[in-house]
């Protein structure tokens, strides 16, 4: 079906000036508000034509669809509530023929009720769409969007979105290229809604992927705007969002990371406000939690517990990550040392894949040594990410003016990891001397032995 733009003009809809408003406020007037349901019907019906009414009937239908707004709009409901979607079709193209510079506004709102959209996907074709786009919404798909995407309030109604993408023909003329940025950030912070269908998903990551491809500025916002919001996202679909967000060759920038954990790249991510202490009157700044439920669990002598909540550190997308071979940057493991968060670390570790390297600086092991976090820097021993040079340096020569000093159990630790080194050293050696223990001298035998005993403890 075709939607129709007529080269003239057919009906001026009076002034109001001309009209007596008390006589037509439908609400006060059951009659009324009942005769211009009937006359506008018949218009849908094709019975009649807007010009084919009298004066006063013309009266009554300016009146009931112009004058009041919640009359207005309860007069449109009521009628589009009883027609089939053809019928709609030809009541807005009714509504189209009118021509009053007053009733501009009117009639986007005809053309954007839900009803409507429903309507006008099901049935029009992209031509008769565009002459709507152009005729009513003054041709552009911004001004379109701004009436059909929002109900009454300015948050993207996401059951008029999902009308206005189930046909590709609509969701091509309203979206050509895809959710406009300015309404991006709304439409994702509804995605956990469950009305979101899987329609929806495609469209955000469309829109996503098309503007992250242009390379630009926008770009940069996109990604922002996607690594900052990846909780708004129902964990089921994450992934795949992400997954198709960035299709080979693309790959996500290495901020993404820190974005992606630290949620909107704030230092503290919670704040805990119990905690017993006045900074005003003098007491200590306690140390922020990374994760209050973990905290709250962790025995008193803990002071910085790790936080063990997978949800928190999206170890799907991690993973992922790391296959994609994007770098981990400083700044995240400095904050994974300043929250101690060795579960994080450890999964990391242990996930992957063989050419990827974790690149853990100086500078996390330098946070770890100041905040005194032994549980982060005991993995960082465990598992050989620094040499025994740089812990040695680290833990002698420590710049600044002292306040970078370890404390005893840190520099047991550190230490550790030399005694390790240096045990198995031995260990080897022992093994040699008891493979040779037959043509050794029985003296020199045992006194090596009781050499390298020395050296084991
Ligand atoms: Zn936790």
């Amino acid at each position: 079906m075709t939607f129709r733009t007529l080269p003239q003009p057919v009906f001026k809809i009076p002034a109001p000036n001309t009209l007596c408003k008390e006589t037509y406020r439908v609400n006060e007037s059951r009659d009324h508000f009942d005769r211009a349901i009937s006359l506008i019907r018949k218009l849908a019906y094709g019975d009649m034509c807007v010009t084919d009414y009298d004066t006063v009937e013309k009266s009554i239908f300016s009146g009931a669809i112009t004058f009041y707004s919640t009359d207005s709009k309860m007069v449109r409901k009521a009628v589009l509530k009883s027609l089939t979607p053809s019928q709609v079709i030809t009541l807005l193209q009714q509504v189209h023929y009118i021509d009053w510079l007053w009733f501009t506004d009117t009639k986007k709102e005809w053309f954007s009720d839900l009803i409507s959209i429903k309507a006008m996907a099901s049935l029009l074709d992209s031509e008769g769409l565009r002459v709507i786009r152009d005729d009513v919404f003054d041709g552009t798909e911004q001004n379109m969007l701004r009436y059909m995407m929002f109900d009454c309030s300015n948050i993207p109604d996401i059951t008029r979105i999902n009308a206005m993408i189930t046909t590709d023909t609509m969701r091509t003329v309203c979206f050509p290229n895809g959710i406009p940025v300015n309404h991006l950030l709304r439409v994702v912070r509804k995605l956990s809604n469950a009305e979101c269908g899987p329609e929806i998903f495609k469209l955000v990551a469309d829109t996503m992927q098309f503007n992250i491809a242009c390379g630009d500025v926008t770009a940069d916002a996109m990604e922002d705007l996607l690594w900052k919001n990846v909780t708004n996202i129902p964990e089921y679909y994450r992934l795949a969002l992400i997954k198709a967000i960035y299709p080979d060759p693309f790959v996500p920038k290495t901020e993404c990371w820190t974005k992606l954990i630290f949620d909107h790249g704030q230092l503290c991510n919670t704040w805990n406000e119990d905690g017993d202490a006045d900074p005003s009157t003098g007491e200590d700044i306690p140390d922020t939690p990374f994760c209050d439920d973990c905290a709250q669990e962790a025995p008193d002598n803990n002071d910085q517990p790790s936080c063990h909540c997978k949800d928190r550190f999206h170890l799907g997308i991690c993973s992922w990550l790391m296959q994609k071979g994007v770098p981990i940057p400083a700044s995240l493991w400095e904050q994974v040392a300043y929250y101690n968060l060795y579960h994080f670390a450890y999964f990391l570790h242990v996930e992957r894949p063989k050419s990827y390297s974790l690149d853990i600086r100086q500078s996390a092991l330098l946070k770890c040594i100041q905040f005194d976090r032994l549980a982060f820097a005991k993995f960082l021993v465990q598992f050989q990410y620094f040499s025994k040079a740089e812990f040695t340096a680290y833990s002698v020569h420590l710049p600044g003016d002292g306040q970078y000093t370890p404390s005893d159990e840190m520099t047991a630790i550190l230490q550790l990891s030399n005694k390790k080194r240096r045990r198995e050293g031995v260990a080897n050696m022992q093994s040699l001397v008891d493979e040779w223990k037959e043509q050794l001298p029985g003296g020199f035998h045992i006194e090596i032995c009781n050499h390298l005993h020395s050296m084991y403890k």
